[in-house]
């Protein structure tokens, strides 16, 4: 008999928003399940390992503007899964610190996550309203039954969930869903057998050409090899997003020679985020989609809603939190 889990809460995804929520949510009292398709935690923080060579290959790193979140930051800090890498880079001087995970950004989705019941490695294959409760299928044929329900994932994906699940979205909030847009990021993760000539801290965003941003792993701390990340610029990505991974990957390594000195790569691999960075958010911090609605508590969240970054996804989170606790 495959396991039905009844939570209070569902959440779709473990990445910032998802994590962030499901604090709030546990903190007030309710009982949270997270489930994740991915294998690792924390969404677009992501990181991987090649060989000795590790790397952090979504996220490079976070800005910190609002008080809520600088105590996070803070306290992340505290825990030794954060510090801060730099506050300006050569050519581009810049008021605000970066912090970064350690070792790798995903070790604060690691931090997040302590004391959450979450499922790795499971999509949620579809959600329908079953009278007041939410009913999810999962791919590993459980099944979830929640008296309230919030969904993380990039816009466009949600949007597919509710639609499959004919759950009617009000005429304004569709307009305003469908307004959302991201751009897409091909990031190359390159082994080489030398030091980078990338200057301290290890890092540089571009404005031209097809590369965005460029970071030395080593420099970093990240890796214990030399090792850099390479990031698309957004035309470059939306562009080739469906060619031949290893060719186009090859491409960027090829325009990244001048950064990278006498280094040679001995070894690489290629990831396309379709859904990199958002290019248009939504003005809310999240939405309530079920409000004023005869839909169970249905909340969406992540960093369409409360800015375009790091930050913006965990103060969304926090935000869906509110609403939920709320929403009866
Ligand atoms: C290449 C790249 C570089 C970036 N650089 C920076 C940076 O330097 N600084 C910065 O501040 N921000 C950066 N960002 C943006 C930052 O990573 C995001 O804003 C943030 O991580 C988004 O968090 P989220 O929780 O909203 O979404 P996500 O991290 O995308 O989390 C959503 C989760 O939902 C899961 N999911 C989706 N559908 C399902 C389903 N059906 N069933 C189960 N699980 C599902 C996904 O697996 C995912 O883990 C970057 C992003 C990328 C991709």
């Amino acid at each position: 008999m495959p396991n039905t889990h009844n939570p209070d809460v569902l959440i779709i995804g473990a990445g910032l928003a998802g994590l962030s929520a499901a604090n709030d949510l546990q903190q007030a009292g309710h009982s949270v399940l997270v489930v994740d398709k991915g294998r690792g935690l924390g969404g677009r923080l992501a990181g991987r390992r090649i060989g000795e060579a590790t790397f952090d290959h979504g996220a490079q790193f976070m800005t910190a503007r609002e008080t809520r979140f600088k105590a996070a930051v803070a306290s992340w800090i505290t825990a030794g899964v954060a510090a801060e890498w730099y506050s300006s880079y050569p050519g581009q001087p810049n008021g605000h610190p970066r912090y970064r995970g350690v070792p790798t950004m995903t070790a604060i989705a690691k931090h997040l996550a302590i004391g959450l019941e979450i499922l790795r490695g499971i999509r949620v294959d579809n959600i329908s309203q079953q009278g007041s409760e939410w009913l999810a299928n999962l791919d590993n044929g459980e099944t979830v039954i929640a008296k309230k329900l919030l969904i993380t994932s990039p816009v466009p994906q949600t949007l597919d969930l509710l639609n499959e699940g004919n759950i009617q979205i009000p005429d304004d909030k569709q307009a305003r869903l469908d307004r959302i847009d991201y751009e897409s990021c091909i990031a190359v993760m390159a082994v080489l057998d030398g030091p980078t000539a990338i200057a301290a801290p290890g890092a540089m965003a571009l404005d031209d050409g097809p590369i965005a941003w460029i970071s030395d792993n080593l420099q970093k701390g990240v890796s214990a090899i030399p090792a850099v990340t390479i990031h698309g610029s957004g035309v470059f990505s939306a562009q080739h997003l469906d060619d031949d991974r290893m060719e186009i990957g090859q491409q960027l390594i090829d325009a990244a020679k001048p950064y990278l000195g006498d280094a040679k790569v001995t070894e690489f691999q290629v990831h396309g985020w379709r859904y990199s960075k958002p290019t248009v958010v939504d003005d809310a911090a999240c939405m309530l989609l079920s409000e004023s609605t005869d839909l169970p508590p249905l909340a969406l969240a992540g960093d369409a809603f409360a800015g375009p970054r790091f930050e913006g996804a965990v103060q969304s989170g926090w935000a869906a939190a509110k609403a939920l606790i709320s929403a009866t």
